[in-house]
């Protein structure tokens, strides 16, 4: 033997080959028919194209973008304040190619066609797969047309920006440029969830000293936020306090005079995940800014852009658990262990099978609730169906994610904990779509405050649920439990998770039983309402039609 080769210590065998260019669009079974059945299926040439790019070039960009953090830059080598956050290239690429293809902008370039927000939502589940940070200010800037369209001159300048194709990421006057960015601003250091306990405020601008020609009142913001993402933006929905109360803005970054204007950003929060999106934390040193919507409504108006980001909270944790579960059939397909590959071995098969399950459960409500709140502008029933369900759907996909995306990691085994992979960013990221937007109680509470407060959302609930009486005796069941859980009104709140967690598992079987497939809506059933299953991932009975559900989830051939 030669010297060199006693030093051939092993060859590499029994490992998965990288998983590259997968269409994410045309591989992933339930979210086709998902996005078919709630109306966005006129999209499709777009989402397989999409689906193209996000499986291909935004994963290997999203790679990098969470590598190359963004760094603050707040001053220049001379001294001069920049506010700035620098970022690697391959975060302006994702942007550019996010924007161009629609993640924030394709239902407003489709607005008015039935199903543009379900294609959207398709957009960005594939999006989300790739890289979850930049979802941060695209989910936003979808959204904050939503709020914008309270000042009709506002918006006929803001939306068609915000619609627009072009990312650009140079900082200039907003309406100096074709394709705009929107961040939002809530959060103070004293209150997040309770928002009332805001100290930022606004002072009317006196005639004089006001700029642009917006047309609408003209403001200053003094105070802070604690929490303010994605701090490059080209503008923000703010909240302040004005004498009337609580008050919506839209504070841009350069003032139509192209000044600067000055909200200064005091440092990069050093997050768990989302690592390729900047979060900040900034003062308003007399920010300027115009009204949006009515003096005192703020949290109202505001909230009409938060619903849409919850709605985005939801698609971002049903497509993180896709990606998850396509890592782990991949790796199990390819991996043998005791003498047969993974996916073969029955106990990994119940894991995989029941991942599946809980995975095309997920996709089908979010693009339920995305169907719902398309068609809310002309459809009440939607509208109040749209207005329970995003809350409940917000609580109980982003819910199921962190110990979701861990039961796919452990599939790889150790693999699934090395940052060579993409499961440990998927694990980081997992929490957060939980804890933004209003946390899991606040979900809770506000079904509740739905229901008190606005009964034609109950209406529309169990309506939905009616319309699937009949098609399984467990979902039968689950609707005599759930007729009942209202009754007690003392004890309405301390129940609330628990309630709201069977209000979600009952409307996930509902869409599932109406129009999904009939192994996967059976097998929900028995085991998420019939109680026939454990408490972690894995413990699907044994009769479980394991071939069918594996099925429907490895990624098809294009
Ligand atoms: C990475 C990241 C980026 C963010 N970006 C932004 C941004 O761009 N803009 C922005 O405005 N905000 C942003 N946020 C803030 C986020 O929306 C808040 O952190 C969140 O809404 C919770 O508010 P809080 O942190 O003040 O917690 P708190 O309001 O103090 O809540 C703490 C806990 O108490 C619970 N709770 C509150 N009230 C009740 C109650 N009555 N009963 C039972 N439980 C209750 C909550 O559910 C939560 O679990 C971001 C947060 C993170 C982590």
């Amino acid at each position: 033997m030669t010297v060199a080769a006693q030093f051939l210590t092993h060859t590499v065998d029994n490992q998965a080959p990288p998983l590259r260019n997968v269409n994410l669009y045309a591989s992933d079974v339930a979210l086709r028919e998902a996005v078919t059945r709630e109306g966005g299926g006129w999209g499709e040439a777009d989402l397989l194209a999409y689906g193209a790019i996000a499986g291909g070039e935004l994963m290997e960009l999203g790679a990098s973008a969470n590598e190359n953090k963004p760094k603050l830059k707040l001053f220049d080598r001379y001294g001069h304040r920049l506010d700035e956050v620098e970022f690697h290239p391959a975060y302006h690429r994702i942007m550019a190619l996010g924007i161009a293809h629609g993640v924030a902008g394709y239902a407003w370039r489709h607005a008015g066609r039935a199903g543009a927000h379900v294609a959207r939502a398709g957009l960005a589940f594939l999006h989300n797969q790739a890289d979850q940070g930049t979802s941060c200010p695209l989910t936003m800037t979808y959204a904050c047309v939503a709020a914008l369209q309270h000042e009709p001159a506002l918006a006929q300048a803001w939306v068609p920006r915000v619609a627009g194709a072009d990312y650009d990421p140079v900082v200039r006057p907003a309406l100096a440029k074709t394709t705009l960015t929107v961040g939002m601003g809530m959060t103070e250091k004293q209150g997040g969830s309770d928002v009332r306990a805001n100290t930022t405020k606004a002072y009317v601008l006196a005639e004089g000293s006001r700029i642009g020609d917006a047309g609408n009142e003209q403001f200053e913001i003094v105070g802070h936020k604690w929490f303010f993402s994605a701090p490059m933006c080209d503008a923000w929905l703010v909240l302040a306090y004005t004498d009337a109360g609580i008050t919506c803005f839209l504070a841009p970054k350069m003032k139509p005079d192209g000044t600067r204007n000055a909200i200064r950003i005091q440092r990069l929060k050093d997050k768990l995940g989302d690592w390729s999106n900047a979060s900040s934390e900034v003062e308003f040193q007399g920010a300027w800014a115009e009204r949006v919507g009515p003096e005192g409504r703020g949290i109202a108006t505001i909230l009409e852009m938060v619903a849409l980001t919850r709605l985005d909270c939801m698609i971002g944790s049903a497509s993180l658990m896709r990606q998850a579960l396509v890592q782990a059939l991949h790796h199990t397909q390819h991996r043998a262990a005791f003498g047969k590959k993974l996916i073969d071995q029955p106990l990994m098969r119940n894991v995989l099978a029941d991942l599946a399950l809980e995975s095309e459960a997920a996709t089908a409500l979010t693009f339920r609730v995305a169907r719902a709140v398309d068609a809310s502008a002309t459809d009440p029933h939607e509208a109040a169906l749209a207005r329970l369900a995003t809350a409940i759907g917000k609580y109980w996909v982003c819910k199921r994610a962190p110990a979701f995306v861990n039961e796919a990691q452990e599939c790889l085994g150790g693999a699934g904990y090395v940052e060579d992979g993409p499961l440990p960013r998927l694990y980081r990221q997992a929490p957060l779509n939980s804890i933004w937007e209003g946390s899991g109680n606040i979900q809770c509470l506000d079904v509740l405050r739905a229901l008190s407060r606005e009964p034609e959302t109950r209406e529309a609930y169990f309506l939905e649920l009616g319309s699937a009486r009949g098609l399984n005796a467990e979902f039968d069941r689950e609707l005599g439990w759930l007729a009942a859980a209202f009754e007690d009104t003392a004890t309405l709140e301390v129940r609330a998770r628990r309630i709201v967690e069977r209000m979600a598992l009952a409307l996930q079987a509902a869409i599932l039983l109406k129009g999904g497939n009939a192994v996967v809506a059976e097998t929900f059933c028995a085991t998420r309402l019939g109680g026939a299953q454990g408490l972690v991932y894995g413990t699907l009975l044994a009769e479980t039609d394991f071939a069918t559900l594996i099925g429907r989830a490895v990624p098809q051939a294009a």
